[in-house]
């Protein structure tokens, strides 16, 4: 009983009482009572349009364990958005309805805002308040712009650890943060996972239970993650633009494809990627345009900033053909040239063609998943690619860097995640031709924590470099990148930890890169 709501049932399923509980202000006879704080998990705010934003937040009294509120009660929840942090200046405020079958979250899609500028924002329910968040909407169509400021990150892994780089971007001078999945993990704990070679791995903080697949599961791994009090400052300071990678549902997937070592059939691996999705949106502060329909979810999409820039969000996961030849490093295989394979699919390939047909920006950037840059691993002659990057799609990868070199957008920049390292590559059409020169430049971001402290070098490293001259930078370090935008260039800081293993661990630019308007290819700043 203690974790339980001990107001009335809410009776707005019939849809009769949102316009009486708006007023209700937590005062009236009716407003819900809470056990226990229901904001346990933050706020956040995200996809930010030139007149609004969208504010997310998600009641849960007990948020490991399913959240503590009674599974068939809805509440409202008042919101509120100011022009000053003091949140003296309402602008707009009104109720939304946190419903049971989206985990009692809220997704309340702004509008109506001014362009360009700060707002501040805050949600109650009853008499519970929740902590302030800043967020920004983005610059009008056309409008002139000087600068953008905005951070990259991927790839939190709780276990690895702790999630201090959020706590330093939460300070920067930023706009947004772009997160390019990875943002749990589904493994199951070190207990609960039955393998030796986890301890390696510097397991720091702990999952709970085994991998996660039911919709219960997925919601209390996303609470895990959402308790973190950096990744929380990150969130309350600036609008994100999410897009997802694959541990958002299970390793290394395909569409409909488990990994290779992990066969199932495919009706329950749809069942369990419908869970998946369903979390993701339940905890992501995105546009009801991304709402899933079973296991399917558009994710992908365009967000601009005036004439200096424009987001195109990728979802390389959902549409992609099965990696060829099995998903780890391999030799060249047939399957990597196969002209049917896709990463995209069809429809998003054709929808990006259109954006960067139609984008007047400055600059063009891809945020996107897996690495462009075809890399290969093994100094010597012999090659070894990954087949689960772009390098195992040899043609939808040709076909995408031939169209930046022929399209008219100009200043392509792909933003990448996934590999848990830094990498600044010069993206060429034929990666076999010394003399093919960049068509793109691709900041490839280090994860948050996942891979525990790193290095700042592999073992490996000097070999991958003198094999591969277009990669132009490396670093194994946690952390995030840091991108300033101008219409003269593109900078890319890459902001590293010293540790992560444990709190405490302090950021220092380890290395600028800029892409020079109308140059591409990255030289050191
Ligand atoms: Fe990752
Ligand atoms: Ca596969």
């Amino acid at each position: 009983m203690s974790e339980r709501l001990l107001g009335r049932r809410s009776f707005l399923a019939a849809g009769l009482a949102a316009p009486l509980l708006g007023v209700s202000n937590g005062c009236g006879l009716g407003a819900p009572r809470f056990s226990a704080n229901p904001f346990t998990l933050g706020i956040a705010s995200g996809d930010p349009a030139p007149d609004g934003v969208v504010l997310w937040t998600r009641l849960a009294t007990d948020p490991l364990h399913g959240g503590g509120l009674p599974p068939d009660e809805s509440y409202q929840v008042h919101w509120r958005i100011a022009s000053d942090s003091n949140m003296l200046q309402v602008v707009q405020q009104g109720t939304a309805e946190a419903v049971p079958e989206w985990g009692h979250s809220v997704h309340v899609e702004v509008s109506g805002l001014e362009p360009g500028r700060w707002y501040w924002y805050q949600f109650r329910a009853g008499s519970e308040e929740s902590p302030r968040g800043r967020t920004r909407t983005a610059e009008g169509t056309g409008a002139s712009l000087q600068k953008l400021r905005f951070a990259v990150a991927s790839c939190q892994h709780y276990e690895h650890g702790y999630f201090t780089a959020y706590r330093h971007m939460a300070s920067e001078d930023l706009e947004l943060v772009v997160h390019l999945g990875d943002y749990i993990y589904e493994g199951a704990s070190k207990e609960d996972s039955g393998k030796e070679d986890n301890a390696e791995e510097g397991r720091t903080r702990r999952h709970f239970g085994g991998e996660i697949k039911s919709l219960a599961a997925y919601r209390n791994r996303y609470a895990l993650y959402k308790s973190d009090p950096d990744l929380q400052a990150a969130h309350a300071a600036f609008p994100w633009v999410v897009t997802w990678d694959d541990h958002e549902f299970d390793n290394n997937y395909a569409s409909g494809i488990p990994e290779e070592k992990a066969p199932a059939p495919r009706d329950a691996f749809l069942a369990r990627r419908a869970a998946a999705y369903h979390a993701y949106y339940e905890h992501m502060p995105l546009r009801r345009s991304a709402m899933p329909s079973g296991p399917r979810m558009q994710l992908y999409r365009s967000l601009g900033y005036g004439n200096l820039a424009r987001f195109s969000v990728l979802d390389t996961r959902q549409y992609r053909s099965d990696q060829p030849c099995g998903d780890r490093n391999k030799p060249l295989c047939e399957g990597v040239f196969d002209p049917a394979a896709t990463m995209l699919g069809s429809e998003q390939e054709d929808w990006l063609g259109a954006q960067l047909r139609g984008s007047d920006a400055r600059w063009n950037l891809l945020a996107q998943q897996v690495m462009m840059g075809r890399v290969d691993r093994l100094p010597g002659p012999e090659k070894l690619f990954s087949m689960d990057q772009w390098s195992g799609y040899e043609a939808p990868r040709k076909r995408l860097l031939a169209s930046l070199r022929e399209g008219t957008a100009a200043n392509p920049v792909v933003l990448t995640g996934d590999i848990h390292a830094n990498w600044v590559n010069d993206l060429k059409v034929d990666f076999d031709d010394p003399r093919s020169t960049a068509v793109a430049t691709e900041f490839v971001g280090t994860s948050i924590t996942s891979g525990g402290d790193g290095s700042d070098l592999r073992e490996e490293t000097a070999g991958v470099l003198r094999e591969n001259p277009f990669v132009k930078f490396f670093n194994n370090q946690r952390g995030y990148i840091r991108c300033t935008l101008t219409p003269e260039l593109c900078q890319a800081d890459y902001q590293v930890m010293d540790f992560v293993e444990k709190p405490g661990g302090t950021i220092s630019t380890r290395a600028s890169f800029v892409v020079e308007n109308g140059r591409p290819g990255a030289v050191p700043a």
